[in-house]
């Protein structure tokens, strides 16, 4: 079968190959492809990433064969997938159902070989039913939905009626900022130059507050960014130094700093200023558990988040290349590959 394998740690060492189909093992589901959205840690050297692995973790499907110890999914069911392949089953997060902090974690398109591929297997135990009414291409955003109920809702913790500000508009940002809305809290979302195709479907997506400011102001002179409100929370999803310092800054005392983001630096910060004068809590956020997925069904079971709208752009898995390209560019939001027809 066709499956996109990353060879190397090199951005660019990605190359369309043939393989062989992979067989379920008996607690293990195979599922034929039809939609994978490409996430950034598909597009940079990312440190969990193992190669020679099949990239793509974003997916969805339909069942076409299942393992002898898998009772309750059948083949020809719609499924979406959390990331998990592997975990140790033993450690007091495994307990807890914490696989996303499990040492012994094996993630679908980083360790284990992924959804950019006619067909991928997986643990029964992250397979999870599509809702009837969704199509499988926003069915593939089911996975960074997941991360932002994780971030929004269990690491966060907001609040109905609270101040969220939100760093970054790109495809996770805009989902984060969702999920707020959907539990009730005034969400300001924040955006620079280049971002505005970005903000402008936040606007189309009835976000409270949005905000292009120039990249000069954002490390310079704050005063010019009116923003009336006090912050309780921060969401950072852009992962920039300079975004971290302005969420920093802008947030109350008291406040809640959640890195949402992935930071690829070592970055220098204050702490006596941020956790003696302003007794922050500065909080992590690691991809989705079990209880996440549980959270993003019910959201888009109730209408609360529209995935499709995020869908910019749609291409085969055969015009990857193009789809990467696409995906780096700010002009496209979330950047689909579809497993059909393909040559
Ligand atoms: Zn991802
Ligand atoms: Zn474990």
């Amino acid at each position: 079968m066709k499956a996109l394998v990353k060879y190397g740690m090199g951005e660019n060492d990605i190359e369309l190959r043939d393989i062989p189909e992979p067989i379920p093992k008996p607690n293990e589901v195979k599922v034929k492809v039809e939609a994978t959205g490409i996430c950034g840690t598909d597009l940079y050297g990312y440190s969990a990433i193992k190669p020679p692995v099949v990239l793509g973790h974003e997916t969805a499907g339909i069942v076409v064969e299942v393992g002898e110890e898998v009772k309750d999914i059948r083949i020809g069911d719609r499924v979406t997938t959390e990331t998990t392949a592997y975990i140790c089953g033993k450690c007091r997060y495994c307990q807890n159902k914490e696989y996303n902090l499990c040492e012994y974690r094996k993630g679908l398109g980083s360790s284990v070989n992924g959804a950019f591929a006619e067909y991928f297997v997986i643990r029964k135990e992250s397979i999870h039913q599509i809702p009837s009414h969704l199509d499988f291409i926003s069915a593939s955003l089911f996975e960074p939905l997941s991360c932002a109920t994780h971030s929004v809702m269990e690491q966060a913790n907001l609040l109905k009626g609270e101040v969220a500000l939100i760093l970054g508009p790109g495809p996770f940002g805009l989902l984060i900022a969702q999920v707020a809305q959907a539990l009730g809290a005034r969400v300001i979302i924040v955006g620079i130059e280049g971002d505005e195709k970005r903000l402008s479907l936040a606007k189309n997506l009835g976000i409270d507050l949005i905000f292009k400011i120039e990249k000069k102001d954002l490390e310079e002179d704050l005063s010019n960014i009116i923003i009336d409100n006090d912050i309780d929370v921060v969401f950072e999803c852009s992962g920039s130094i300079t975004a971290i310092k302005y969420g920093l800054k802008m947030i109350r005392k008291g406040g809640r700093f959640i890195q949402a983001g992935i930071v690829r630096v070592p970055i220098e910060l204050d702490f006596n200023e941020l956790l003696f004068n302003k007794e922050l809590l500065l909080i992590g956020s690691r991809t989705q558990k079990p209880s996440s997925w549980d959270k993003a069904i019910q959201l888009v079971d109730k209408g609360k988040v529209n995935l499709g709208k995020l869908v910019s752009d749609v291409l085969p898995l055969s015009d990857w290349k193009e789809g990467f390209k696409k995906a780096k560019e700010k002009n496209s939001i979330k950047v689909v590959l579809q497993t059909e027809n393909i040559k």
